[in-house]
């Protein structure tokens, strides 16, 4: 699996903790791949507006790396 984020496409194979792996059917047991999705971390946190909380710092980084590779969030 490539450690880049499948929304905002981040690249974080130098931060993986700022990766997360989504079920997009919410069913954690269910781990086949079309059910998976590699998130970042904001965009994991959007996905579950409710009860994910992203760091601060977390959040920050993930900005920094989105402005190193030429990315820009929507
Ligand atoms: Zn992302
Ligand atoms: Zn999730």
């Amino acid at each position: 699996m490539q450690y880049r984020c499948e929304d905002c496409r981040v690249d974080c194979n130098q931060a993986k903790h700022l990766l997360d792996v989504h079920h997009q059917n919410s069913v954690t047991m269910d781990n086949r791949r079309s059910n998976l999705r590699a998130l970042c971390k904001t965009c994991h946190a959007a996905r579950h507006p409710n009860w994910y909380e992203i760091d601060a710092q977390d959040r920050q980084k993930l900005q920094q790396m989105r402005a190193a590779q030429g990315l820009v969030r929507p």
